[in-house]
């Protein structure tokens, strides 16, 4: 299907390739070989136990990070598809953009990186990287999955001039201020797109947020009206997904409009010309990024710092601690293959080797298992 593909997107038969040499695969394109690696990975499915927002036992029906996973990839699918972008490669990268993600969403990420202040900081983005490229264990010949280089800088969203250094090609963009593909940058869109429709959606479910109090969000009161004025007497769970569809549909569809207007203006008519435009094609018009602004903004101070979502949250910092000083005074209490650092299994040598180790270990915990471990570690009357 390469031929209906856009000029400007990433054609399977131009790939700068994978780190070790692979045949090209018989029954898919290189990119659907990523996705299904990606699909394959234990890391995968470990997102089905890491949190989103809510904590996994909090209840069955919020999102976890699997879920978000696979809406981001379903946005981002739709997206690609209208503006004739590889669909493959776009889906592949996100749902492999939160792999990285450690146990307890983003209070567990910020504990982990100051435990790892001294040792080159943690990171859920570069995580997510380190983990196709070298934790996964799967093949004899190499480490990681081996993905495209198109899918990895698509994983790597953002990364620091010091981190690009180190990290070789899939960190020249960073040094050389170029963009990545247009499916990379589709999915930050679709990931954005996914998690402030979702988190109002268990928001409400959750109790801590309401539709009145949304009424302060203007996107939200608009479309609000526009259900009610079609439907008046539309309550409870039904109204509230009739208002966060139309938004997914407002901000997808502007999303598609303003894209093909940027790239049409652009006159790019080459991935390697999308690499060296100033700034992102792919994006929303200038009201709608402030609709969406106003949206994170509310959410942001309404749910990410409820008292409830806190408490959660300051728990579960103090696990992520507690784990990483025990682990790190005494690699000895964890098991065996986590040890060494990465599958090529460098010695631990001195503290930023151990404390990696350590990292690599939690960052690969699933909440549930997490918990245990604290449990086990520090519960004389729990089984070790
Ligand atoms: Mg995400």
């Amino acid at each position: 299907m390469t031929s209906a593909l856009a000029p400007y997107a990433a054609h399977d038969d131009q790939t700068r390739g994978r780190r070790h040499a692979e045949p090209k695969p018989r029954y898919r394109t290189e990119y659907q070989r990523d996705r299904d690696r990606i699909v394959h990975s234990t890391a995968f499915r470990r997102l089905v136990y890491k949190t989103q927002v809510f904590v996994n036992h909090e209840g069955d029906l919020f999102r976890t990070r699997l879920t978000h996973t696979l809406e981001v990839a379903q946005i981002a699918r739709t997206v690609a598809g209208q503006l004739r972008l590889n669909e493959s490669l776009a889906e592949a990268i996100c749902l492999a953009h939160d792999l990285g993600h450690t146990p307890f969403g983003h209070a567990g990420q910020d504990a982990l990186n100051e435990c790892m202040a001294d040792f080159g900081g943690f990171e859920h983005n570069l995580q997510s990287l380190r983990v196709v490229d070298e934790l996964e264990e799967r093949y004899a010949a190499f480490d990681g999955l081996n993905l495209t280089f198109e899918c990895r800088e698509g994983i790597l969203k953002h990364c620091s001039y010091k981190n690009a250094l180190a990290l070789g090609d899939v960190g020249e963009r960073f040094v050389n201020r170029e963009q990545p593909s247009l499916e990379a940058q589709l999915a930050n869109f679709a990931d954005e797109i996914a998690y402030n429709n979702h988190d109002i959606d268990d928001g409400i479910r959750a109790g801590l947020i309401d539709v009145e109090g949304l009424a302060a969000v203007p996107l939200f009161a608009e479309l609000h009206g526009e259900v009610l004025a079609k439907h008046p007497r539309l309550g409870g769970r039904r109204l509230i997904h009739e208002i966060v569809r139309r938004m997914i549909d407002h901000l997808v569809t502007d999303l598609i409009e303003s894209s093909t207007a940027r790239l049409h203006e652009s006159g790019v008519a080459s991935i390697q010309e999308v690499r060296t435009q100033r700034q992102f094609m792919i994006g929303f018009s200038e009201e709608t990024a402030r609709a969406n602004q106003a949206l994170k903004s509310f959410l942001r101070e309404h749910l990410y710092r409820h008292y409830k979502v806190r408490r959660m949250t300051t728990k579960a910092r103090r696990v992520v601690r507690e784990l990483f000083d025990a682990f790190f005074a005494e690699p000895a209490l964890m098991p065996d293959e986590h040890r060494a650092s990465g599958t090529r299994r460098e010695a631990i040598q001195g503290p930023a080797g151990r404390a990696r180790a350590v990292a690599d270990y939690i960052a690969g915990m699933t909440d549930r298992y997490a918990i245990l471990e604290h449990r086990r570690l520090f519960d004389p009357s729990e089984r070790t």
